[in-house]
């Protein structure tokens, strides 16, 4: 039961926190600057949850100047909801500061979620890629799971954001799954604030979500479970235009000489390496050299390729990355990379889609036309990429995380700075790849580069 005093509700926000690292620094103040919150971090969900725990009432809700919540009862529950927000956010949450103020009680039975309001203003903050979380893994590998073998599983801690989303704030209409109803399985964990689904926007399963699709370069389908026949295919030595989170990449066995060959070949690209994707850490430390650093940043929720110092004896082919003493090694991070690579057990390269120096391709059409000359068949799905996103490539330097292409699972986060740019700037680099930067308050957006 709530008890309702003359000096409680609590307006509280969430500003975004910016690292270049998943690393847990956290600053709280009660600053009266501006605050904004990276949605699409379960953040909403985790709200409800403490607030109900609490037997607090209110609400808490997005609108397009980030998160807000209102919270009333005893004085002393308020101020222990506060110390729990602040010493138990959820996984992925950014949280930088929480402002608070004090407002006249309401009187309201129950804690809410409240909508989406469309009609603020556009400064929330869009929330990177995640990999794909360890609880989604072991569901997708239980046989008695509904969930089981499901090539597009995500939960609130993990899964496509920037890549899918239209527009802000963060909602399900708002992102490339808007044309897939949620059934009433995924409804229910949808609404039940105790599911780890709880509001996550892109929730699906087998049987209302994506599927996936095998086809040739006419077209047509090629019948049978498309992982399985993907691995065969790769198995045989074909090249495989694959539609990832952030664009296409194109597939081969990484220890078949002849395929990375006929790949580097295809793709005009005489020198420079090819990534490819282990089927887990104790295979990437096959191929080069993982310390505790290492291994942090390819299990990361930002999952980036990481430049390893080769082994001599690292089982790919010479034409994978010639007279290079560096490997660019990343580990699945969406559930169709954990489903293929655990039904295929090999290293794979994984490399963009494009021809050299083009840019990836991530429409359908437009890959399948680009594509045509390279791949000898696409593993397509259909939820459509809105925003193209290459993988991003990070080296260790000195026991710290150096990004060398900061993109999927980094942007569009922006990096903070522990000052304030007067006034808005603009700052555009590379001859090839070009970089745009813009920088206001305390943060700086770097875009993904753009060739
Ligand atoms: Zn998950
Ligand atoms: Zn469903």
């Amino acid at each position: 039961m709530t008890t309702h005093t003359g000096s409680r509700p609590r307006a509280l926000s969430w500003p975004g926190r910016q690292l270049e690292d998943d690393g847990a620094r956290r600053t709280y103040s009660t600053s009266p600057a501006a605050g904004r919150r990276r949605p699409g971090v379960g953040l909403r969900p985790h709200v409800h949850r403490i607030a109900t725990e609490l037997g607090l009432s209110g609400f808490v809700g997005n609108d397009g100047q980030g998160a807000f919540v209102e919270v009333e009862g005893d004085p002393l529950v308020v101020e222990s909801f506060l110390d729990r927000l602040a010493a138990d956010p959820p996984p992925l949450a950014a949280i930088e500061r929480i402002e608070t103020e004090s407002l006249s009680t309401r009187g309201d039975d129950g804690f809410t979620i409240v909508t989406s309001d469309h009609a603020g203003g556009r400064d929330t903050l869009v929330s990177p890629d995640v990999a794909t979380c360890a609880d989604c893994v072991r569901e997708m590998t239980d046989p008695a799971d509904r969930r089981y073998g499901y090539p597009f599983t995500n939960c609130t801690n993990c899964g496509p954001r920037y890549t899918i989303v239209r527009d802000v704030p963060y909602d399900r209409a708002s992102t490339t799954m808007a044309g897939f109803p949620l059934c009433s399985d995924c409804a229910r964990e949808y609404h039940d604030p105790a599911d780890r689904r709880f509001h996550a926007q892109p929730v699906c399963c087998p049987a209302c979500g994506p599927a996936l699709l095998l086809v040739d370069m006419e077209g047509a389908e090629i019948p049978g479970d498309p992982i399985a026949v993907t691995s065969r295919l790769l198995r045989d030595g074909e090249i495989i235009a694959i539609k990832g989170l952030g664009g296409y990449h194109l597939a081969v066995n990484a220890a078949d000489e002849g395929a990375t060959a006929r790949l580097r070949a295809r793709k005009h690209r005489e020198e420079k390496p090819f990534a490819v994707m282990a089927v887990d850490i104790e295979m990437a430390g096959q191929l080069g050299e993982v310390g505790d650093a290492e291994a942090a940043l390819l299990r990361s929720p930002a999952a980036p390729i990481l430049l390893l110092r080769r082994r001599p004896d690292a089982a790919v082919a010479a034409a994978v990355a010639p007279s290079n003493r560096w490997l660019g090694v990343m580990l699945p991070y969406s559930p169709l990379h954990h489903l293929l690579l655990g039904h295929h057990g090999e290293t794979i390269v994984l490399t963009s889609g494009n021809v050299s120096d083009e840019p990836i391709a991530y429409h359908d059409d437009d890959a399948r036309d680009r594509l045509s000359g390279i791949a000898d068949a696409m593993l397509l799905h259909d939820r459509p990429i809105h925003m193209r996103v290459d993988d991003s490539v990070v080296r260790v330097t000195a026991g710290r995380p150096m990004p060398v292409r900061r993109s999927r699972g980094y942007a569009p986060r922006p990096i903070t700075v522990p000052w304030r740019f007067p006034r808005h700037v603009l700052g555009v680099g590379a001859e090839l790849k070009s970089t745009v930067c813009l920088a206001r308050d305390n943060r700086a957006f770097v875009s993904p580069p753009h060739r």
